[in-house]
C-alpha cells in the first residue's frame, strides 16, 4: 500500500495560474476573477477529499468556477407558480412595446431633460404627463421610482410637520416590512388614527380634524380584505368633508389600474370620486416597470415636483421609456401587455398549454388556481391548469438555466401554465428532459 497524502498533491494557487488553460482564462476574464475561481476550486476539491472522494483535475474545475463567477447574478426566470405579479420574481414582465422604447432611448443619447423645440433645458417629468392625463383624466402627473416613494413624497410635500388622518382599517403592511405608519413617520407628518380595524365612518375623520390637519390618506387594503361587519366611508363622502374643511384627500391605490379590472378602483374613478391626488405602482396590475405614479390636481403635483425629495426619488430614463411604451401599448389596445394577457386569457387556452407541456414531459394535467399577486385582488382565484411532475424535479429545475420555478402541492411539482408564455413551454420541456437524463 502506498501511503500518499492527496492534500499534499494539490497544486498551489500560483501553480494553477501557471497552467496553460488557467492562463488563457486569466487573459479572457482578468487575473483577479481567476484567482478567486482558483481558490474556490481548491476549496471544493479539499472538501471532496475530506469526504473520501478522488481528486479531480483542479485546472478544469477552475474553468467551471470562472463560468459561475462571470455569469450575471440577475437573470431571467421561468415563472410557473401561477402568481402573475410575483414580487420575488420581478413582478411584471414588460410588453415588447416597452422593451422597444428602452432599447431605442437607452442605446444612445435622449431628450430626457432637453426640450428640442425650444432648444433649452426641459424636464424629465414632461414626457409622460400628457399620456397619464389622457388615461386618468387628471390635470397633472408625476413619476417617481416606486409607489412607496410616491406616497412618501406626497406626505412630505403636503403634510410635513402636520397631521395626516388614516383609518385603522387601512394601516397596512404591504410586504417586505413596508408599513404605511412607518412611511408616514419618515415623511415628517404625524399619524392620527381613526376608527377601528373593521369600521370607520366619515364622522370619525371629522371628529379628528384639528388646525394641524393637512391631509386625509386613504390606503387600498391591497393584500387582504375585511369581510363581515365592516364599513368605510365612500370616497365622495370623504371628499365632501375634506373639501369643506380645506384638507387634501390623497388616495393610495396600491396596484392601480387604468381600466375596469374586477373590483380594483381605476385612477380615473378615484379622481372623479373626489381624490385630489392618486398614487399607484407601475409594475403591479399596470404591467409596466417599477415606478410610482402620482396624478391629480396641478397645484399639488407642482408642490411634489418642487420638493427636494423628488430629486432623490425621480425615475430614471429606462423606467420612463418602459412606462411610456407600456402606457402607449395600453392606449392603442393592440400591443399586448403580458400581465393583462395572463389575467384575461381564457382557461381553455391555459389548458391547451398545460396539455402541450404534459405531452412533452410525460406529466399530467391538473386543474389549479392562479392569482393576480402584487397585493391586488387577494381573493380572486383564476381558473388555471398545471402540468404535474415528480417532486424530485423541484431542485434541479430551479438550478436549470433559466431556472424554472413552480409550486409543490400534495407531493408533486405543479408547473402552472397561466404564467408561462407559449414560447417558454419548449424551454421548460427541454429543462425537464435534461434534469431527467442526469
Ligand atoms: C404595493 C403598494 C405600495 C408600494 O408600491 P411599490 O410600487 O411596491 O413601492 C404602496 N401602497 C399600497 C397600498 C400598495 O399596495
Amino acid at each position: 500500500m502506498e501511503s500518499r497524502n492527496p492534500f499534499r498533491e494539490l497544486p498551489s494557487v500560483d501553480a494553477l495560474l501557471g497552467d496553460e488553460r488557467v492562463r488563457a482564462l486569466a487573459e479572457r476574464h482578468g487575473r483577479a476573477l481567476v484567482v478567486r475561481a482558483a481558490r474556490s476550486a481548491l476549496e471544493r476539491t479539499r472538501e471532496e477529499l475530506r469526504a473520501g472522494y478522488e481528486a479531480r483535475d483542479v485546472a478544469e474545475r477552475v474553468a467551471s468556477e470562472v463560468d459561475l463567477l462571470a455569469s450575471p447574478s440577475l437573470r431571467r426566470v421561468v415563472n410557473a407558480t401561477g402568481v402573475i405579479v410575483h414580487t420575488n420574481l420581478g413582478r411584471a414582465p414588460l410588453a415588447e412595446a416597452a422593451l422597444d422604447r428602452v432599447r431605442e432611448v437607452a442605446r444612445g443619447y435622449s431628450n430626457l431633460e432637453y426640450d428640442v423645440t425650444a432648444g433649452a433645458r426641459g424636464s424629465r417629468q414632461d414626457h409622460l404627463a400628457s399620456l397619464l392625463r389622457e388615461l386618468t383624466g387628471a390635470e397633472a402627473a408625476l413619476v417617481v421610482n416606486n409607489n412607496a416613494g410616491a406616497v412618501l413624497l406626497a406626505l412630505a410635500a403636503l403634510a410635513e410637520g402636520l397631521e395626516v388622518i388614516v383609518s385603522r382599517g387601512e394601516l397596512v403592511e404591504i410586504g417586505d416590512g413596508f408599513r404605511i405608519p412607518d412611511v408616514l413617520a419618515r415623511s415628517g407628518a404625524r399619524l392620527v388614527e381613526v376608527g377601528t380595524t373593521n369600521r370607520t365612518r366619515v364622522s370619525d375623520y371629522e371628529a379628528a380634524i384639528t388646525a394641524e390637519t393637512a391631509l386625509f390618506l386613504r390606503v387600498h387594503q391591497s393584500n387582504f380584505r375585511v369581510v363581515g361587519f365592516a364599513e368605510r366611508p365612500s370616497l365622495p363622502d370623504l371628499a365632501r368633508v375634506a373639501d369643506r374643511r380645506g384638507i387634501v384627500l390623497v388616495d393610495d391605490l396600491g396596484s392601480g389600474v387604468l381600466r375596469e379590472l374586477a373590483d380594483e378602483p381605476t385612477a380615473r374613478e378615484s379622481l372623479a370620486a373626489g381624490a385630489e391626488l392618486v398614487t399607484f405602482s407601475g409594475d403591479k396590475l399596470l404591467g409596466g416597470p417599477q415606478a410610482g405614479i402620482v396624478v391629480g390636481r396641478a397645484d399639488l403635483v407642482e408642490r411634489l415636483r418642487r420638493h427636494p425629495l423628488q430629486r432623490a426619488l425621480r425615475a430614471d430614463k429606462l423606467t420612463l421609456a418602459a412606462l411610456e411604451g407600456t402606457l402607449a401599448a395600453f392606449r392603442s389596445q393592440r400591443a399586448e401587455i403580458p400581465v393583462l394577457r395572463m389575467l384575461e386569457e381564457p382557461a381553455e387556452r391555459v389548458r391547451a398549454r398545460a396539455e402541450r407541456l404534459a405531452d412533452l414531459t410525460g406529466g399530467e394535467v391538473e386543474p389549479s388556481r392562479a392569482r393576480a399577486g402584487g397585493g391586488a385582488l387577494p381573493l380572486a382565484e383564476l381558473e388555471s391548469f398545471a402540468c404535474a411532475l415528480p417532486e424530485e424535479l423541484v431542485r434541479p429545475l430551479r438550478l436549470a438555466d433559466p431556472p424554472v420555478v413552480g409550486i409543490v402541492r400534495d407531493g408533486k411539482l405543479l408547473l402552472d401554465c397561466r404564467t408561462l408564455a407559449d414560447a417558454e413551454v419548449d424551454e421548460v420541456a427541454k429543462a425537464v428532459a435534461a434534469c431527467r437524463s442526469r
